[in-house]
């Protein structure tokens, strides 16, 4: 199989080194890649929007399938594009990637498929949603409609903080179109998981489920991140829950899905929250997550492309997986001021010996090989260092030897990824 992965992060580096272990694959690129990638695939500049381009590239290219890694080019109809020229894509329509592009959508369609998630109401006037918090009183969670880099989602711990939010993503419209219209949630309590599945339209397949740390901060302190680590398998979500979080909440979004004509296809990403009331969506993605795929790969012991390929085909129906049994752990490097303002440029060194180290896999995120070939940072999220072993002290202590040859001062990471597993509080 000839194969083109589209993105340039840590998550496309996990899926590039993962297909190509495949024994079906012929040859793998990525657009536009970075130079981890460039190890196990050949990148081409062009980049993750450019869908003539990238359409173009397919067809010269006789790509049997496209793998989309990111949120944007799914929602702005990625997979559209490339069957409208015939070239398979494993990822959903445009129309079904809603389920992403706005939350007012899906948390319509949890009402009409009777998923548990957080009561909500949905605001297109700033002053109606600002009479709405007096009423109602924090906590609150504010939310920007649309897509906006995870970014528009304000945890509101008093009416103070949720009109803010309301005055910024409507009246100062900084997260611009996406914050026209706002959904106000009630505030959930509880761990969080993620849980992935992998669909084809009608059948879904359990992906595994991680956990994510999003604050900055160790102890989970500091302003909310994309993600600065995460592990899997997780410790409180076993698997008689994920089977009963398959029933509830994953089947019925697939089944109202189908039934309106837009079936989706791809991995479904449910963001869950464990609620003393039971499991609730906090939110679903069209996509895997970023970092949780970097962790979930090393455990995938199948082929990951015939599974790819039967969720295109629709063919999930009697296909099947199988995951090793080892814990797997990913921590984020950042560059110096992420999330705020990372410092660009700064050269990694020690990154072959790092991944000496048994049993680690070093995934570039944010980085760029300049003209003498050192790979320098040119992202926030700059590296993801991933370890597997018997079980979670194991992976990270291998994580966290790996990233002590790492010779990066303008870098760092949270020293406390897996906590929760380890039993440490925050
Ligand atoms: P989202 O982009 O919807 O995943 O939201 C980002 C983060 O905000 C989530 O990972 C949660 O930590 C938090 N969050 C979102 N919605 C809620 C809610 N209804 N209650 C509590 N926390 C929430």
């Amino acid at each position: 199989m000839r194969v083109l992965v589209i993105g340039s992060g840590g998550r496309e580096h996990a899926l590039c080194w993962a297909i190509s272990a495949s024994p079906l694959l012929t040859k793998l690129w990525c657009a536009p890649g970075n130079p981890g990638i460039a190890q196990v695939a050949e990148c081409v500049p062009i980049g993750v929007m450019d869908f003539s381009a990238l359409v173009a590239f397919a067809q010269d290219n006789e790509i049997d399938l496209v793998v989309p890694g990111p949120e944007a080019p799914l929602v702005a109809g990625i997979a559209d594009a490339m069957e409208a020229a015939s070239i398979p894509c494993v990822g959903p329509s445009r129309q079904a990637a809603q389920l992403e592009g706005s939350k007012a959508f899906t948390k319509e369609l949890c009402d009409a498929a009777g998923i548990p998630t957080a009561q909500w109401e949905r605001f297109d006037d700033a002053e109606a949603a600002r009479e709405f918090v007096r009423r109602r009183g924090a906590p609150l969670v504010v939310k920007a409609d649309g897509l906006a880099a995870g970014k528009a989602v304000v945890v509101a711990a008093t009416d103070d903080e949720a009109i803010a939010a309301i005055d910024a993503m409507m009246d100062a419209r900084v997260f611009g179109e996406a914050g026209a219209s706002v959904v106000i949630e009630e505030c959930l309590q509880g761990e969080e998981v993620s849980l992935f599945a992998l669909c084809d339209g009608t059948t879904a397949l359990p992906f595994g489920a991680a956990q994510d740390h999003k604050r900055v901060g160790e102890g989970e302190t500091g302003p909310n991140t994309g993600g600065m680590g995460a592990y899997s398998p997780t410790p409180s979500f076993p698997p008689a829950l994920q089977d009963a979080v398959m029933d509830a909440i994953i089947l019925p979004a697939l089944t109202e899905m189908a039934d309106r004509g837009t079936p989706f296809r791809g991995i479904l990403y449910a963001g869950l929250m464990l609620t003393s009331q039971g499991v609730k969506l906090i939110e679903f993605n069209v996509r895997f997550g970023d970092p949780e795929c970097q962790a979930l790969m090393p455990r995938l012991m199948s082929d990951l492309l015939p599974a790819l390929q039967a969720a295109y085909d629709g063919e999930l129906t009697n296909f099947d997986v199988r995951w090793r049994d080892v814990a797997s752990i990913a921590v984020v490097m950042a560059a110096r001021g992420y999330p705020e303002a990372p410092e660009r440029g700064s050269e990694i060194r020690g990154l072959d010996r790092a991944a000496a180290v048994p049993n680690v896999l070093v995934l570039h995120a944010g980085t760029e090989a300049d003209a003498d070939g050192h790979v320098r940072a040119v992202g926030g999220r700059v590296l993801n260092v991933c370890a597997t072993g018997p079980n979670v002290q194991a992976a990270r202590d291998a994580a966290y030897t790996a990233i002590g040859r790492i010779d990066w001062p303008e870098g760092f990471c949270r020293q406390d990824i897996g906590w929760r597993a380890l039993g440490k509080g925050p």
